[in-house]
């Protein structure tokens, strides 16, 4: 068999590893520059590869496309390679064809990271032999051809979701839907719905389905799901203030690092699947204690003069901001701005109205925040580098308050990515506490 692998990013490079230790002959192919270190381990396995272009003949000529998740289906290679009947998967697709561990798989729109990390953490606390991989970390191909384990926790978005054919985990949770992403769904919600979906098609009797019920997204596509799956539905009558509620089960969040509501639903997810693991209701708590949040999101950078900076650089869509503010119990300085997605920032006003008392515009074109929130009585600044907006947050607030990094957008303006800018941000935070 011959497979050809369109992008040569994490998931490429893990499926041409895997590929090549499985003795299938590869052919990499990336339309951009292929990164330093890729190229080096693809030189080191003796894998051919291309960049800067895609040759039709040598992609054509291959069994099977493996592409990656950022390749839209709309491209025209793509639409070639179908009419042309050969199938074209995605890399997690390709790597559950060389196992047969079991695999927990987690979507949503929002949480998977933190939850992903959440449960691994639980499982590997615990002793199991677990790895986690998927769209946090290594890709899951390369983690097959590192070593074997008795289960996966897979990270898993609409993109590599829509490239799966056969693709079966034991477990899969679908933590919530909201819009995003709706460039690559032609702007149409129940299409991004029906991907999101696609993690529980092939499932059976012996797996489970674990979804929160009262998200109106979910709720009106139960549809969707394989008869016969068992169906574990989170409920936020599960949620008891600080305490979460599981299988007659009771954990206390107090003493965690988990913050928010969101964080809440998050652990009841983690928590269930734990349970369906075997781990005891201890090793849980345990694990649950000693857990820190992943950077980005709601990451607590430092208090000066008393106020709090928080960094939430990973909320890019409206919803992740709505939880954001609604877990702050302190006024809020609101660090907002970048790229917008076609946001709809309505959802936002009675907890801006509530809890804000200013807006600082991290952008390069923050019309659209002014003309939504400007009518409110609090001060908007633009500002645009995150040292300047760290400098305007300062002078807006006093001892009590809290300024929180959570953009609602993209961060391609101003900077390369999230993690830059949040890592801005946290450096703009720190440097100022060391004047
Ligand atoms: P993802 O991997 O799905 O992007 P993350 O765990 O990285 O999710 O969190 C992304 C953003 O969404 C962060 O700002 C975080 O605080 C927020 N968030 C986390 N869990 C949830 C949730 N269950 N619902 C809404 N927002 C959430």
């Amino acid at each position: 068999m011959k497979v050809a692998i369109l992008g040569a990013g994490e998931s490429g490079v893990g499926a041409a590893l895997l590929a090549a230790q499985q003795g299938v002959e590869v052919w990499v192919s990336d339309k951009g520059k292929i990164s330093e270190g890729f190229k080096k381990e693809l030189e080191q396995n003796n894998l051919p590869y291309e960049e800067g272009e895609h040759t039709w003949e040598k992609i054509a000529d291959a069994d099977l496309v493996i592409k990656s998740p950022g390749i839209p289906d709309k491209v025209p290679l793509i639409q070639q390679l179908l009419a042309k009947g050969i199938s074209v998967i995605s890399e997690i697709e390709w790597a559950s064809r060389y196992t047969d561990t079991p695999i927990i798989g987690i979507t949503g729109s929002n949480g998977k990271t933190t939850t992903t990390t959440l449960l691994y953490q639980l499982l590997a606390q615990a002793g199991k032999d677990v790895a986690m991989a998927g769209n946090v970390g290594k890709s899951f191909a390369r983690q097959l051809t590192e070593s074997k384990k008795e289960l996966y926790v897979l990270e898993l978005s609409s993109f590599q979701l829509d490239g799966i054919e056969d693709f079966r985990p034991w477990l899969a949770l679908l933590l919530n839907i909201t819009p995003d992403h709706l460039d690559r769904y032609d702007y149409q919600l129940e299409k991004y719905i029906q991907s999101k979906f696609r993690i529980t098609k092939n499932q059976g009797p012996k797996e489970q389905f674990i979804y929160f019920g009262e998200d109106p997204n979910i709720d009106s596509h139960r549809k969707l799901i394989p008869e016969g799956v068992e169906q574990v539905v989170i409920s936020q009558e599960m949620m008891q203030g600080k305490t979460i509620l599981a299988n007659g089960e009771t954990f206390d969040l107090r003493e965690t690092r988990l913050r928010g509501k969101h964080n809440a639903l998050n652990a009841l997810f983690a928590v269930h699947a734990a349970q369906a693991y075997g781990l005891t209701t201890s090793e849980i708590q345990s694990g649950l204690e000693s857990f820190h949040p992943v950077a980005h999101r709601l990451e607590s950078v430092a208090t000066i003069e008393g106020v709090e900076y928080i960094n939430d650089s990973k909320a890019t869509n409206v919803d992740a901001v709505f939880y954001a503010l609604q877990a702050m119990d302190k006024p809020i300085i609101w660090v907002v701005g970048g790229v917008d997605k076609g946001n709809d920032y309505d959802p936002l006003l009675p907890l801006v109205r509530e809890k804000v008392k200013a807006i600082v515009c991290l952008g390069l074109d923050n019309k659209k925040i002014i003309e939504k929130f400007g009518s409110l009585e609090v001060p908007i600044r633009e500002t645009d580098s995150a040292a300047k907006a760290v400098q305007e947050s300062r002078q807006l607030s006093k001892t009590g308050d809290v300024v929180l990094l959570s953009p609602a957008c993209a961060s391609f303006d101003l900077f390369n990515n999230y993690l830059d800018r949040g890592d801005q941000f946290r450096e703009a935070v720190v440097a100022m506490n060391n004047v």
